[in-house]
């Protein structure tokens, strides 16, 4: 009889540690808390991507950012750090990689945000300040630094070919193979090499000789070509279509974008 009764206690015990982790590990899968409410309405209204996408693949952006933003630190310096900054930050890194599902930014910590430009010593005050944004080195490694207003503007102006931020964050993707060169290893598939390399010394050597409505910072260099055409290519993909079709259909196939699979999630 007492055998019995200890077998049927330690049997609901075991039932019971059965049912607890579980549901520990189903809270842990869910764990993942929605967009809130007013950054869903401020993608709306600002992030013309996001717009363009089917409702599943909606949902899906707004996790990705969700995840992002609980990644990686914003800190506000001298400035404050507002709804529209964050949802504008956590855009800007889901775009270029929305097409790759897993991918996670295992080189960024946190992101510094500037009022304004700022010099290439991270100064704030004075006449040589022209930066707009900055992914950091050595000691400012993991940092990534970023000018509200530049933030701002990159996706208030929806006729220019500018975005700061995607800019910084081409970088950073460029960045993930070791070098940043302009040749985005782990996105670009080795057949493509080759031909990217030549279509950016084409089309550099074309903005130097005769102008172009790329914008010449893209001549400084690879890696300054590969980020200043990812912006043209994600503020205005129709005009990039129309004007440069051999490089907007490259820049398809780097980042996945080919408009067939637009309305997958
Ligand atoms: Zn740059």
């Amino acid at each position: 009889m007492i055998d019995n009764f200890l077998l049927f206690i330690l049997f609901s015990a075991a039932l019971l540690l059965i049912l607890f982790l579980l549901s520990r590990k189903n809270k842990k899968e869910n764990a993942m808390p929605d967009l809130p409410g007013v950054y869903i309405s401020l993608l709306k209204n600002n992030v013309a991507f996001y717009n363009g996408l089917s409702e599943p693949a909606k949902i899906n952006f707004e996790q990705r950012v969700q995840h992002f933003l609980s990644a990686v630190r914003i800190t506000g310096v001298n400035t404050t750090v507002e709804d529209i900054d964050r949802v504008l930050i956590g855009a800007s890194a889901i775009i270029p990689i929305f097409r790759f599902p897993d991918w996670e930014y295992i080189n960024l910590h946190e992101i510094l945000l500037y009022p304004e430009t700022f010099t290439e010593q991270f100064e704030q005050s004075g006449n040589e300040r022209n930066v707009l944004g900055m992914v950091g080195n050595g000691a400012m490694q993991h940092i990534m630094i970023l000018s509200k207003y530049a933030l701002r503007e990159g996706f208030s102006n929806k006729t220019d070919k500018n975005n700061t931020a995607i800019h910084e964050f081409v970088h950073l993707i460029d960045k993930t193979d070791g070098e940043v060169d302009g040749v985005p290893e782990i996105l670009l598939q080795h057949q493509y090499t080759l031909p990217w390399i030549n279509m950016m010394h084409k089309n550099i050597q074309e903005i130097i000789k005769n102008g172009s409505d790329i914008n010449a910072y893209g001549a400084t260099n690879q890696a300054e070509f590969f980020a200043v055409v990812s912006e043209y290519f994600f503020e205005r993909p129709d005009l990039l279509g129309k004007k440069h079709p051999e490089l907007y259909h490259m820049l398809e196939q780097i980042f996945k974008q080919e408009k067939d699979v637009d309305n997958e999630a």
